[in-house]
C-alpha cells in the first residue's frame, strides 16, 4: 500500500472553516486586530459568488457599523439602499384587499435609518479583495478538512490536499447544514416549517420611497424590500408544494401571481435575473462551543428569514467573539481555553434564543387563517401601531441596538 506523503503541519493561531460571508468577515475582523488566520472553504471563490448571485440582505444599523469599522462599508460599491419606512399588512386571500396593520417610519430625531439593503455580489467582491490582499489572512479554497483531532493544547486538521495545520482555536462557519456539527455529534434543535422561500429581484414603474413591506399572507409572509433605483427584492415564504410549483413556473406566470398579491405596492413588476428557492427550517445548536472549537453564523443558528435577521445574528457572533478573543489575548490566555469560549457563549445566548423564538412565533402566528390567531395578531399590531413608545422600541430592535454591544457594533 502506498502511504500518501504528509507535509509538515503548519501552525496557525486561528483557523476558520467556511469562507461564506460570516467566515470571511470573521477573518477580516481578526486580521484587523493583529491575529494570523487561515480560512478553509470546500468551494472556489467563483462558485460562492455564482451560488449567491442576485441575493440581497437587510442589514441592521449595528451590522453596518461592523462593516464600516472593518473598512468594508462602501455605500457606492455595495449598492446600498436605506430602509426609511417599514409597513406591515395582511391579506387573507387573493380576492381580499390588503389590510394595514402597522407602520414604522424613520424618526425625525434619527440621523441614520435603522436598516439597509445590500447586494451579495458587491459584498463578496469587496470581501474577496480584502481576503486576497491582507497578509495576515491565508485563504485556502476547494479544500476540505478530512480529519481533525483535538488534544488539551491544540487541534490538528488534515486537509483533502494532504496538508495539515495545528491551531489554538477552530472557528466553524460552515453554514446551516454544518458537516462539522454532525461530525462532532452536536445536538440541534430542528424544526421544519414545511415552507420554502422564493427570492429574487424585480424592476417596477413606481418609486418605492425606500419602504420595506411585510405582507402576511395565509401561506406565509412576503417581504418586498427596496433596492437602489426602481428595483425591489422579494422574499416569499410559501407552503412547500405551492412554493415548488411556483418556483418551477415561467417568470411571467410567477410575476403575474405575485402581482395579484402585492396590488399597488409594485406597479408593472418584471423579474430581473433568476429566482432562487430555499427550503425553510430552524436549526439551532444548543451548545455553540466544543473542545477548542466554536460555531458561528448559520452553523450555530439558522432561523426563518421573515425578519431578515440571520446574517445580522452571525455578524453579532463575529463582533462578540473578536471582542472576547482580544481580551483573552491581552491577558496572554490560551485562545481555545474553556474559560474564553464559555464567556463568548453566555454573551451570545440571550440574543440567539430570543431571535429564534421571535421569528418562529411570528411565522406560526401569521402563516395561517385560524380565526382566533388572526384576531389576536391584528389586535396586537393595532396596539403597536398606536403606541410611539412601542414603535420606537421595535425600531431600535430592528437597528440591532440592544444589550451589551461589543466595540465592533458601535
Ligand atoms: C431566503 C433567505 C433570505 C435571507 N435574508 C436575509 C436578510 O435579509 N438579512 C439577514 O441578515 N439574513 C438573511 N438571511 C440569512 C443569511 O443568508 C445567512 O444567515 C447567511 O448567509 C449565513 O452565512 P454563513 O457564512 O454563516 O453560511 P453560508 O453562506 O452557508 O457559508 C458556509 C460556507 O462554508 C463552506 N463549507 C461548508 N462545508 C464546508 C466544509 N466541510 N469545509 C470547508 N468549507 C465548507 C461553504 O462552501 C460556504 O462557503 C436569509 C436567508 C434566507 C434563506
Amino acid at each position: 500500500m502506498v502511504v500518501p506523503l504528509m507535509k509538515k503541519s503548519k501552525n496557525r493561531q486561528i483557523v476558520i472553516i467556511g469562507a461564506g460571508l460570516i467566515g470571511s468577515i470573521m477573518a477580516v475582523a481578526l486580521a484587523s486586530e493583529g491575529f494570523d488566520v487561515t480560512v478553509i472553504d470546500g468551494a472556489t471563490e467563483k462558485d460562492r459568488i455564482k451560488q449567491n448571485e442576485g441575493r440581497t440582505y437587510a442589514l441592521s444599523r449595528t451590522s453596518k457599523n461592523l462593516l464600516a469599522n472593518l473598512g468594508l462599508w462602501d455605500a457606492k460599491k455595495l449598492n446600498v439602499s436605506p430602509i426609511e419606512n417599514i409597513v406591515l399588512s395582511t391579506k387573507s386571500g387573493s380576492d381580499d384587499n390588503i389590510k394595514h396593520l402597522a407602520a414604522f417610519n424613520k424618526e425625525s430625531s434619527e440621523v441614520e435609518p435603522s436598516s439597509y439593503m445590500i447586494e451579495d455580489f458587491y459584498l463578496r467582491t469587496v470581501l474577496g479583495s480584502k481576503l486576497n490582499t491582507n497578509t495576515k489572512i491565508q485563504l485556502i479554497n476547494s479544500t476540505e478538512v478530512i480529519q481533525d483531532e483535538t488534544t488539551s493544547y491544540e487541534t490538528k486538521l488534515i486537509l483533502s490536499d494532504k496538508s495539515s495545520f495545528t491551531t489554538e482555536i477552530l472557528i466553524i462557519s460552515d453554514g446551516r447544514e454544518s458537516g462539522f456539527a454532525k461530525r462532532l455529534d452536536k445536538k440541534f434543535f430542528k424544526k421544519h416549517y414545511n415552507q420554502v422561500a422564493i427570492v429574487g429581484n424585480l424592476s417596477h414603474k413606481n418609486e418605492h420611497n425606500f419602504t420595506a413591506h411585510q405582507l402576511f399572507l395565509s401561506g406565509g409572509p412576503l417581504a418586498i424590500l427596496p433596492l437602489l433605483g426602481k428595483r425591489s427584492t422579494f422574499v416569499w415564504s410559501l407552503p412547500e408544494q405551492m412554493g415548488n410549483r411556483l418556483s418551477a413556473a415561467q417568470d411571467d406566470i410567477f410575476t403575474n401571481y405575485l402581482k395579484e398579491h402585492v396590488e399597488d405596492i409594485l406597479i408593472n413588476p418584471s423579474q430581473i435575473g433568476e429566482k432562487k428557492m430555499f427550503p425553510l427550517y430552524l436549526s439551532f445548536l444548543s451548545e455553540t462551543i466544543d473542545n477548542r472549537k466554536v460555531f458561528i453564523g448559520d452553523s450555530a443558528q439558522a432561523i426563518h428569514p421573515l425578519a431578515g435577521q440571520g446574517l445580522n445574528l452571525g455578524l453579532r457572533d463575529i463582533a462578540c467573539l473578536v471582542d472576547t478573543l482580544l481580551k483573552g489575548k491581552k491577558l496572554g490566555l490560551d485562545l481555545g481555553s474553556t474559560d474564553i469560549l464559555k464567556k463568548y457563549e453566555s454573551w451570545r445566548s440571550f440574543d440567539r434564543i430570543s431571535l429564534m423564538t421571535y421569528t418562529d412565533l411570528i411565522n406560526t402566528l401569521f402563516s395561517n387563517n385560524n380565526f382566533y390567531l388572526k384576531s389576536l395578531r391584528e389586535l396586537g399590531m393595532n396596539a403597536i401601531d398606536k403606541s410611539n413608545f412601542l414603535k420606537s422600541f421595535f425600531m431600535r430592535e430592528a437597528a440591532g441596538e440592544y444589550g451589551d454591544l461589543p466595540e465592533l457594533l458601535k
